[in-house]
């Protein structure tokens, strides 16, 4: 199942139900944790699909604070690329959007020094961190809308959503979606 707009920036926004460690991206973003240690969730997932070596990189960068990300190579992924996010666990504090945001754009920022012109997100600090979907999607779908905008380079970004209710949630959001 996918969805697909223009912006008119010349950026295609996708929406797809399924599994990220799949993808055929430049890179896919981990939903990852501050010691960059893996985990559960996706991060499990990226690391048994991977293999060892995204891990063993990770271990050397050493850790990553929350709201940033850094690259490490795809190991055994289609991706050439996974670049580690660090979401906020949800607190329900004031500053937890603009966290959000930051996370999504400072991942954006590692795609393109990458030069990656597409890109794959998970629902980041949506399973385990807590953060409620209804608003974390919107902070995920217009903080990348509003980077590819203002930076040249990507031309698709693609949110992977693992449950049927998440996706329809992000088709209606894309919908809604300024062109
Ligand atoms: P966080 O700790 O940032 O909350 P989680 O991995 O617990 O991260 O959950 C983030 C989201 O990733 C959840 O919506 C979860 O359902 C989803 N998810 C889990 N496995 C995968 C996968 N293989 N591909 C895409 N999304 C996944």
């Amino acid at each position: 199942m996918i969805r697909r707009k223009d912006l008119n920036c010349g950026v295609v926004f996708e929406v797809v139900r399924g599994d990220i460690t799949t993808q055929d991206v430049e890179a896919i973003v981990n939903a990852a944790n501050a010691r960059l240690a893996g985990g559960g969730g996706v991060d499990g997932a990226i690391h048994r699909a991977g293999g060892p070596a995204i891990l063993a990189e990770c271990k050397k960068i050493g850790g990553c604070p929350t709201g940033f990300a850094v690259v490490t190579t795809g190991g055994k992924l289609k991706a050439k690329w996974v670049i580690h996010a660090v979401g906020p666990i949800y607190a329900g504090l004031p500053q937890d959007p603009a966290t959000l945001a930051r996370t999504y754009q400072n991942s954006l920022r590692r795609a393109m020094e990458k030069k990656c012109s597409s890109v794959a997100f998970p629902s980041i600090s949506t399973g385990v961190y807590g953060y409620p979907i209804e608003q974390a999607a919107p902070i995920a779908m217009n903080s990348c809308a509003e980077f590819v905008k203002n930076n040249p380079g990507i031309k698709m970004v693609r949110f992977v959503l693992f449950s049927d209710p998440d996706f329809a949630l992000y088709v209606k959001l894309l919908d809604r979606l300024k062109e």
